[in-house]
């Protein structure tokens, strides 16, 4: 500790983001040397959606010591191996994006490589055939993978569907245990300091004043601090993703959990299906441009499986992000640093990564530029990113059955995106750059999934033995067929958990 030490941080909003952010805060920083103090508001409530996650939030369990049995239990979770979309490449198309790899490379040949090359030879499956996650998913199968990277067990990689609200909940017993304060009220005034215009207090209505060295905005689209006060500035995308409104409506759902969410196409956007523990997680995502409320409305009610459980619930967002995720003294985190609809399930993990940044570039009191920049410059790439692969869904279509996908179909897309899906065309190439968080078997899902298939294949598939490499692929995809046959049902899964 040094005379420049942080030694006050607030967290504004206690939604999955301010919770997220204080358990993890106060797990991996001296709750001796730094408070944490978290104040949020019940009369304004949280945003109370994102029930699906990708596999990085094991990464933060395990950060945390989370032990997973019990979060999931605690969260009403269940286990997600993918995502199954449904008319996205064409009306009565369906295709899987599973986690994990597809198959395994041969002398450093990309195993789609051999896919592709095969493909020309004879009639193939599906891709998602040589996945370890997406068979197991077809047969509504789970089991957690062995240590052992020799199995093709190993190759499963899942996440979890849970209860936003219980999550939060969960996670505010943690932080609290670990000693985060916390302060129930509503902040109605901040104030800046003269000097250098950081943020210096917030006051509650009932006139407390908050002091900080530090502030961490989770206050939710409102973006209290980070937009309200110090007028950041937001990136709007909405050209490429038109989605700006939602209804969500949990639903009655008696059967075995499936261990994948379901993403359905609509004539002007999607519908999720999210099986919980106890409950369906629904809900329906659209352009108000092209559709009005009321119709999305009854189109999701229309086609709930279950009887509807709640009364559904309405929300308004604009895709982007907030031009510096960190600006002065504070560090915008969640809904109020940006948001890209939850087609791929990203927000949660951008919190995540965004807790993991700030902790690496953790700032004293003097508020170093540099340590500032490099946070905003990589939560600009991990955005970016999942912008670019979200964007792709929607490009990559073939529907003409509504202006909305006509719109999509023929829009401009970031240049980024547009350079990925050239090299992809050409010979089915994919790089991964920096810290992606979709690598090659994801992108490589989507677009074949969504009816974009290479040219050519690369050229250096071809040095291997067309005969060997046609068994080899036979076999894989009956070892993981295998395999999934054998794991127990998703739903006794969860029982003995
Ligand atoms: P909120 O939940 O809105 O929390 C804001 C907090 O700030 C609340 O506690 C509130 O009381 C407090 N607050 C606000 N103003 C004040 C004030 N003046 N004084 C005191 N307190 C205040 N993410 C996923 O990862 N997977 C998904 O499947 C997924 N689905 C989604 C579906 C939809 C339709 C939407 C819109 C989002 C979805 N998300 C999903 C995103 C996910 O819901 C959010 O990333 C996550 O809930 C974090 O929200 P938050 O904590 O930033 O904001």
């Amino acid at each position: 500790m040094s005379e420049h030490s942080i030694r006050e941080v607030v967290i504004l909003g206690g939604g999955t983001a301010g919770w997220m952010t204080a358990a993890a805060l106060v797990h991996l920083l001296d709750p001796r040397l730094i408070r944490i103090t978290l104040v949020e508001s019940d009369e304004i409530g949280t945003i109370g959606v994102g029930e699906a996650t990708i596999p990085p939030l094991i990464a933060y369990n395990s950060m945390l010591g989370i032990d997973e049995d019990e979060f999931v239990a605690a969260t009403k979770g269940t286990f997600k191996l993918g995502i199954e979309f449904v008319g996205w490449g064409a009306l009565g198309e369906r295709y899987f994006h599973p986690f994990g790899v597809h198959g395994q490379d041969v002398r450093g040949v990309q195993f789609h490589q051999l896919y592709l090359r095969e493909r020309k030879r004879r009639q193939l499956p599906d891709i998602a055939d040589w996945s370890m996650s997406a068979a197991a998913a077809a047969l509504g199968r789970f089991a957690r993978p062995p240590p052992d990277a020799r199995l093709p067990l190993s190759q499963l990689w899942y996440a979890f569907h849970f209860d936003a609200g219980l999550y939060a909940r969960f996670l505010r017993e943690r932080a609290g245990r670990g000693g985060v304060r916390r302060i129930e009220g509503k902040v109605v005034d901040s104030q800046l300091r003269g000097s250098d215009g950081h943020v210096e207090t917030v006051t509650l209505a009932d006139g407390t004043i908050v002091s900080g060295d530090l502030f961490v905005d989770c206050s939710g689209f409102r973006g209290l601090l980070i937009e309200q006060k110090l007028q950041t500035g937001y990136e709007d995308w909405s050209r490429w993703l038109p989605c700006d409104r939602a209804v969500a409506v949990p639903s009655a759902y008696p059967g075995q959990p499936d261990p994948f969410t379901r993403s359905t196409a609509r004539s002007s956007g999607w519908q999720w299906r999210i099986p919980l523990q106890h409950r369906m997680g629904n809900g329906i995502v659209y352009s108000s441009s092209h559709m009005p409320d009321q119709d999305a409305q009854e189109l999701l009610l229309a086609n709930l499986e279950g009887e509807a459980l709640a009364e559904p619930r309405r929300l308004s967002f604009t895709a982007g992000r907030r031009r510096l995720a960190w600006n002065r003294n504070v560090v915008s985190m969640g809904l109020s640093s940006g948001f890209v609809e939850p087609l791929e399930s990203t927000s949660i993990h951008l919190i995540q990564s965004g807790i993991v940044k700030l902790l690496a570039l953790f700032p004293d009191k003097r508020f170093n530029p540099i340590e500032r920049d490099e946070y905003n410059r990589q939560m600009q790439d991990v955005f970016e990113d999942v912008r670019d692969f979200v964007i792709l869904h929607y490009k990559a279509t073939r529907r003409d059955d509504s202006e909305f996908w006509n719109y999509c179909r023929t829009m401009d897309v970031p240049d980024s995106l547009a350079w990925k899906m050239e090299l992809w065309r050409a010979k089915g190439r994919l790089f991964r750059e920096g810290k992606e968080l979709f690598g090659a078997a994801s992108w490589v899902a989507v677009m074949l999934g969504q009816g974009i298939v290479p040219e050519q294949h690369e050229p250096a598939a071809d040095a291997l033995d067309e005969h060997d490499m046609g068994e080899m692929l036979d076999k894989m995809r009956l070892s993981y067929r295998r395999m999934a046959e054998h794991m127990p049902m998703h739903g006794d899964f969860l029982a003995r958990t």
